[in-house]
């Protein structure tokens, strides 16, 4: 079957351009092929279900991979004509003080359903459960291959997304659509993911969330820094803290060079000077023994963790015979506690791909692919991704805009 356009992807970027393309194409033919059964199921998921779709602070310096792909895709549509257009679709925007911006109601399905009716009220035809597997040229026009049927257009733009949450469908196959053409495609590997550490200690305190500064070091050298919730989990940390610096390690991971530590500090709004003198205060406190040491100044677990990781034992022990070098050792752990770095859990918990389609393939006034003209890509197939707080999504309604404009202005 023949149309003007054919979307590749029902996701972020897929939807959003569709309508964009909706809008702007009255009459034209525009399919959407989607593989699951149903359009955005990642989007679904996204804020834990709340949907961070952009944030007011956005600039290319969120962004890694090809930040320029990302500046220029911002400048052509902004955070503010994202939440013009979203409030334009029926989704009221709140913008929260940190500069994270959720749907009113705070529901993906909402966003979801805003740009999937918008799209089928401008005629978009989409097709769910239809796997693309291969892209062929055919004359002027692009033939696009699915396992049951083949559709023809003159124009293709690719948003299938990375491999990041296979559970929510994200696959390293899509890429093949590109790299099958030719295109190049930067090493992938996860972000916005869970770390892996060694686990003697923190599998005692799982479960338990805590404020923490988060520093990790490569090789003693400091390569993020973040402050937040940090989780501990049998694996090690996850929580916004954790998931913010993660980027790093995956890297690391992929690279496997040098040491990577972890450094928490659980008090960081605590000098060594005052929180040594603070636990002395307590040593002081009659009738107790190292096991409630710590208890009110830290959750119970995590205070009696803390006092094995720093071997000052057996917690049966009464406070007063706490030596003064046993007492700076619990203060430099509690500032300072190391978990060796294993890893990150990998793609299965990453909220995000980076690496992609490579930024030298695309025009950045168009989000077409040079070498094959007619084709386009925007979102998280490309080699472009954010931080935590709504960059990735901003990213993906952005480029949708650049390349649906591009593909109606070369009708
Ligand atoms: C748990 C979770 C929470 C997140 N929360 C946030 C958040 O709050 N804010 C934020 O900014 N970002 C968040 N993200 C990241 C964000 O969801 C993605 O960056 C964004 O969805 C990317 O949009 P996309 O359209 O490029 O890809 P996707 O949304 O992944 O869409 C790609 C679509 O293409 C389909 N597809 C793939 N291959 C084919 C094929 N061969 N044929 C047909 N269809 C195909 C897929 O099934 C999918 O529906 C989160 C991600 C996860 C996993």
């Amino acid at each position: 079957m023949s149309y003007d356009v054919l979307v590749i992807g029902g996701g972020a970027a897929g939807l959003a351009a569709s309508v964009f393309l909706g809008r702007a194409g009255q009459g034209r033919r525009i399919l959407l092929i989607e593989k699951a059964p149903r359009v955005g199921k990642k989007l679904m998921a996204t804020g834990n279900g709340t949907c961070n779709l952009t944030n007011v602070k956005a600039s290319a310096a969120d962004y890694h991979g090809a930040p320029r792909l990302a500046q220029a895709a911002l400048e052509a549509f902004s955070v503010a004509e994202t939440i013009d257009f979203f409030t334009s679709i029926g989704v009221d925007c709140a913008v929260r003080e940190d500069g994270k911006v959720y749907p009113l109601s705070e529901q993906a399905g909402a966003v979801l359903d805003a740009l999937r009716l918008e799209a089928q009220a401008l005629g978009v035809e989409i097709i769910c459960d239809c796997k693309v597997t291969a892209l062929k040229k055919q004359g002027n026009d692009w033939c696009v291959m699915c396992d049951n049927a083949k559709y023809v257009a003159e124009q293709v733009l690719v948003t299938v997304g990375g491999a990041a949450a296979p559970a929510l469908g994200g696959s390293a196959e899509g890429y093949r659509l590109l790299t099958d053409l030719g295109c190049e495609k930067k090493p992938l590997f996860p972000s916005i993911v869970q770390i892996r550490t060694a686990t003697d200690y923190v599998r005692a305190v799982k479960g338990i969330r805590v404020d923490a500064a988060l520093t990790l070091r490569m090789d003693g050298r400091v390569a993020a820094q973040s402050r937040g919730e940090v989780l501990f989990a049998d694996y090690g940390l996850s929580g916004p803290a954790v998931m913010f610096i993660s980027r790093p390690v995956a890297d690391w991971e992929r690279q496997k060079r040098g040491e990577m530590v972890a450094c928490l500090d659980l008090l960081p709004d605590w000098d060594s000077d005052t929180l040594c003198a603070r636990i002395r205060q307590r040593s002081e406190l009659k009738g107790r023994t190292l096991e409630d040491l710590l208890t009110g100044l830290l959750h119970k677990r995590v205070g009696q963790t803390i006092l094995r990781v720093a071997e000052v034992l057996p917690l049966t022990r009464e406070v007063e015979t706490l030596t003064e070098d046993e007492l700076k050792r619990i203060t430099r752990t509690i500032k300072n506690w190391k978990l060796p770095v294993t890893g990150t859990q990998g793609f299965g918990g990453a909220q995000v791909t980076a690496g992609g389609i490579a930024a030298t393939e695309i025009d950045p006034s168009t989000f077409a692919i040079k070498r094959l003209p007619g084709v386009y890509a925007a979102g998280e197939v490309l080699d472009v991704d954010g931080d935590c707080g709504g960059f990735n999504l901003q990213f993906a309604w952005s480029s949708a805009y650049v390349a649906a404009q591009a593909i109606q202005n070369n009708r």
